[in-house]
């Protein structure tokens, strides 16, 4: 029996950190055994947040080395930038016929966008963002895409685009699913619910060890834990989410350890640079086997551009036939 097709993507960033390996990544290789992957680079995607991007191909570039030092396997499944398939901009103009501007901006997740980045004004491209997105999903007729609980309603949208192009076409694309990030997101080291590289709250994946070990005697703890022997609240404390991730093993005595007050939050602190470095050190060696092999990361970046053109023109063909354009 075939294998399901799912479609995963990110925005080119730059280097990646352990929020992105918890929150997609992770899940992401996990996946890759089960399902055919498509793993798209949505490099258009990053004019909503920035409208000159001259780090843009650097950024790619990055991106693909963590991606690939974490484990996801281009032969398996293919690494494509979505700028480099002119396909998906065809369909997504498709797509803006298919749905309401009101369905647009009652969308929760730009709504939470355009608070956060605090965006003055907003454009199509904003509004537009889940279109776009559709077209991704559904140029290579994602059965299933890997999102966290904030990225559902995109999914949503993309379902009911699905469904009106049938309804008026005739059958041609998959009504796509959620398939939900078995993890919740990591916190930054500032406490924000969010790791992001713009708060400047991340470890990343590339971090030293004496890089992870500085960045974690600023993160934030329990703040009535203020001396060692201070009694402290394991469930307030950010530290203690990352010791849960990165040092199951040793979760129980650490949190006994925090409520009697036996261990301190220097010690903890420590204890839990190094098992997050632990964890980093195969990345960083692929990592650097990749930054000295740049010509290999090119080629992988080639050869999947190359395998989803052949996807998306078939899908182009068989969208041009049943809206008789010829
Ligand atoms: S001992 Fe560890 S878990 Fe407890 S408050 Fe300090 S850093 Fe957090």
């Amino acid at each position: 029996m075939a294998k399901k097709r799912i479609l995963s993507g990110m925005r080119p960033t730059g280097k990646l950190h352990i929020g992105h390996y918890v929150g997609a990544l992770e899940n992401w290789v996990s996946l890759q055994n089960e399902y055919e992957n498509f793993h798209l680079i949505a490099d258009y995607h990053v004019l909503t947040t920035s409208l000159r991007n001259d780090d843009i191909y650097q950024n790619t570039i990055e991106m693909v080395i963590d991606w690939l030092a974490s484990g996801l396997d281009p032969v398996k499944s293919p690494i494509f930038r979505q700028s480099q398939i002119k396909e998906h901009t065809e369909l997504h103009l498709i797509f803006s016929m298919l749905v309401t501007a009101a369905r647009l901006e009652r969308n929760p997740t730009v709504k939470e966008q355009v608070r956060d980045l605090k965006i003055d004004n907003v454009t199509y491209g904003h509004l537009g963002y889940p279109v776009l997105q559709s077209a991704d999903i559904l140029l290579y007729k994602g059965e299933a895409v890997p999102v966290g609980e904030d990225q559902v309603p995109h999914v949503e949208i993309t379902r009911e685009i699905a469904r009106k192009f049938n309804n008026v076409y005739g059958d041609v694309f998959p009504e796509s699913k959620a398939l939900l990030t078995r993890f919740a997101r990591l916190s930054g080291l500032d406490g924000d619910a969010k790791m992001s590289k713009s708060l400047n709250n991340t470890i990343l994946l590339s971090d030293s060890p004496e890089e992870v070990q500085k960045k974690l005697k600023k993160a934030k703890t329990d703040t009535q834990k203020q001396r060692r022997n201070d009694p402290g609240r394991p469930e307030v404390c950010l530290v203690f989410t990352y010791q849960k991730k990165f040092n199951p093993e040793e979760v129980t005595e650490i949190e006994e350890g925090c409520k009697s007050g036996a261990l301190g939050c220097a010690d903890c602190k420590a204890k839990c640079s190094e098992k997050i470095s632990k964890f980093l050190n195969p990345i960083i060696e692929k990592r650097n086997y990749f930054e000295n092999n740049l010509d290999e990361v090119k080629d992988i970046l080639a050869d999947g551009e190359k395998r989803a053109k052949v996807v998306a023109v078939a899908t182009m063909e068989e969208v041009h036939k049943v809206m008789k354009f010829g």
